[in-house]
């Protein structure tokens, strides 16, 4: 068994910890900022199953002039940090060719087949139950151009195996009943789990590990590999010696990666939500507005609205109207939405052009792992994610993690 420290105390950092705790190593997790609210923390709590489709495809890149004329649309980039974004923004353009997107859609899809059952076992491993649903989602479109758009990205998921149902508003207005105004067509994904609260298990992982005194409050500041051990540095100053390493510190794991010497394409999509813990509207399922690029999930903690993608540094302060516009946009399907009641909050996607995470081992140290770069989807794959990175530190990697390998971007 190994001592392993993994940087980072999102979810796919305590997804990975305790799994590796569970698999008996000697585990450390280093998160500098517990109290902070990073992405794991207040996302739209889907197990989203559907979601194979890369981000970047021939109809985004059509759309996006459209959408970026529209300064509180479903895309926006800021300005200032343009200059800093436009490799990612090319690489971005140059995966939207028709035959890498169906690389990364099969590629997704086969990191997704386990994702649920990942999920349970991670469950198990922890001490969890009643923590996730199988809801269903339902994908509303309100054009007949919207729909076409989504008809094109429902073949593509429903060529790799994603199980959906093509619904007209009034059917999909029995399924939720709150959705009295006027759209055209709706597609329905069977096979979508929602959490109670991304929060809830995030704080119970972190239990865990602390349990485990596995908990640490601290930076990594740099990774020094040594002959016999990696070394670890610290905000406190001290260096501390692992066997392995694993790097899951959501959009910044940018910093440690680079000063190992190795090249990365990892920006933040920052997104946006509202939460209304005392929601009157009742919603049985998560609803996307695909036309408009956000979703109402119904949690235990409330009725949470939002998404939307703001290209943009993490440290930039949050511009709150992106959240007051989806709200707005919203209230045209469901219109009891209330204005006032809910609780804003913006979190950073740690996001890759091609929508694809970097999991796999450092090519030039294989003690070191990565994982991170999971985008709209760190929640879903998190578990995945956990038992794949323990293959890796056990020496028996998946080949199919292949195309996930930080080789692509050297
Ligand atoms: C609006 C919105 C809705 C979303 N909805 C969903 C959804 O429904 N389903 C889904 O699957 N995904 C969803 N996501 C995406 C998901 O939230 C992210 O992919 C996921 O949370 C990323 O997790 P992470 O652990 O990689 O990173 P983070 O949550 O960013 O955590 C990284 C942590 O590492 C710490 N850290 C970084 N560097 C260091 C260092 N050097 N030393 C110590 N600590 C460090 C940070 O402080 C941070 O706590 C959504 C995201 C947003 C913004």
């Amino acid at each position: 068994m190994a001592t392993v420290a993994v940087v980072g105390g999102g979810i796919v950092g305590c997804a990975t910890a305790s799994w590796l705790i569970a698999e008996g190593h000697k585990v450390s997790v280093f998160e500098r900022a517990p109290e902070a609210r990073p992405a794991s923390t207040g996302n739209a709590g889907l197990i989203a199953l559907a979601e194979v489709s890369p981000l970047a495809r021939p109809g985004i890149i059509t759309k996006a002039p459209g959408w970026l004329l529209d300064p509180l649309g479903p895309l926006a980039v800021r300005l200032r940090d343009l200059p800093a974004l436009t490799p990612w923004l090319l690489r971005f353009v140059a995966s939207a060719r028709p035959e890498r997107v169906e690389a990364a859609a099969a590629a997704l899809s086969w990191l997704m087949s386990t994702a649920l059952a990942d999920h349970q076992e991670l469950a198990r491993r922890s001490g969890m139950s009643g923590h996730m649903r199988k809801t269903g989602a339902l994908y509303i479109t309100a054009s007949e151009s919207g729909y076409r758009a989504a008809r094109e990205e429902w073949d593509e998921r429903v060529r790799h195996g994603v199980p959906m149902q093509e619904l007209t508003a009034d059917e999909a207005r029995k399924l939720v009943p709150a959705l009295t105004g006027e759209f055209s067509k709706a597609f329905f994904a069977p096979e979508s789990w929602t959490v109670s609260s991304p929060l809830a298990i995030l704080e119970a992982l972190r239990r865990r590990i602390g349990d485990a005194d596995a908990f640490l409050k601290q930076e990594v500041i740099a990774l020094h590999p040594q002959s016999r051990e990696i070394s670890v540095m610290t905000g406190e100053g001290g260096d501390l010696p692992f066997d392995r390493v694993v790097i899951a510190g959501g959009v910044w794991s940018r910093t440690l990666v680079r000063g190992l010497g190795l090249k990365i394409c990892l920006e933040t999509e920052r997104g946006y939500n509202t939460t209304y813990p005392k929601s009157p509207i009742d919603l049985p399922m998560p609803v996307f507005f695909s036309d408009h690029g956000f979703i109402a999930s119904p949690l235990a903690v409330g009725l949470r609205v939002g998404g939307a993608v703001e290209m943009g540094s993490p440290e930039a302060p949050p511009n709150y109207k992106r959240a007051a516009a989806m709200r707005k946009v919203m209230r045209r399907y469901v219109p009891d939405l209330p204005e006032e009641g809910g609780v804003e909050w913006m979190g950073c996607r740690p996001s890759t052009p091609d929508s694809m995470p970097v999991i796999g081992r450092d090519p030039r140290d294989p003690r070191i792992v990565f994982a991170f770069g999971h985008g709209h989807l760190g929640l879903t794959l998190s578990a995945a994610t956990a038992r794949h990175v323990a293959a890796l530190i056990a020496g028996r990697p998946d080949p199919g993690l292949k195309p996930f390998g930080i080789e692509r971007f050297q």
